[in-house]
């Protein structure tokens, strides 16, 4: 799953019209509206651990987190039945709101260690 540029310079826009809204929302339904209600609460983390400045993204869910590789994969449920399983998507809610969040630049950044990552990532590999 990637955008296409005219999509990427669409959300590059300081203020999303109600033009653009429309335009996502007839693309994407309602993926696009939850995702961009994720971003707008917060809940996109950018973790930076040290030293091997390897980078995770993580969106923050109700009862847990999930582990996002950009535009490739997402650890939730509807990713692995929609897109791994039944094949009828390439993407979740999680992955489109990932990418919003990375273009507008409107994520959160946590700093770590890779100490500590091997621990995150053993609560983050959960796909149940
Ligand atoms: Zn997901």
């Amino acid at each position: 799953m990637s955008l296409p540029q005219s999509e990427v310079n669409r959300l590059l826009q300081e203020n999303l019209t109600q033009n653009d809204i429309e335009f996502f929302k007839n693309k994407y339904g309602k993926k696009f509206v939850k995702a961009l209600r994720t971003v707008e609460e917060g809940k996109i983390v950018r973790y930076q651990f040290s030293p091997s400045e390897a980078v995770t993204w993580i969106v923050k869910g109700r009862g847990r987190q999930y582990l996002v590789i950009p535009e490739i994969y997402c650890t939730c449920r509807s990713f692995y039945q929609e897109a791994v399983i039944s094949r009828e998507t390439n993407m979740c809610y999680h992955l489109l709101a990932q990418r919003i969040a990375e273009i507008r630049e409107e994520y959160n950044t946590q700093e770590s260690t890779d100490v500590e990552r091997r621990k995150l990532y053993v609560e983050w590999r959960r796909t149940d």
